[in-house]
């Protein structure tokens, strides 16, 4: 399962569109450098087995918005927690 979300960071206010596979484990925390200004943006999906629902988490330099057309896709993976 991909959750797909927009953030915007806060110190630039670039948008990005963010794809993240969900993993096994009930939260992820994932960090990648913003696309506008390098800074480190940090997320984290939580997810609920119960209800197979799952949502981000914008916990620095990160709100979430609505998407917008033509922003950068940032692909985040569950396992590896990185920047692709
Ligand atoms: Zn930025």
């Amino acid at each position: 399962m991909i959750i797909r979300s927009a953030i915007a960071c806060e110190v630039c206010s670039q948008p990005h569109t963010t794809r993240i596979g969900l993993g096994q484990e009930a939260s992820h925390t994932h960090r990648f450098p913003c696309r506008g200004c390098d800074e480190e943006i940090v997320l984290c999906l939580d997810s609920d087995s119960t209800t197979a629902s799952a949502w981000l988490v914008p916990v620095e330099n990160a709100t979430q918005i609505e998407e917008v057309p033509g922003a950068p896709i940032v692909n985040l993976d569950a396992v590896e927690s990185g920047w692709r």
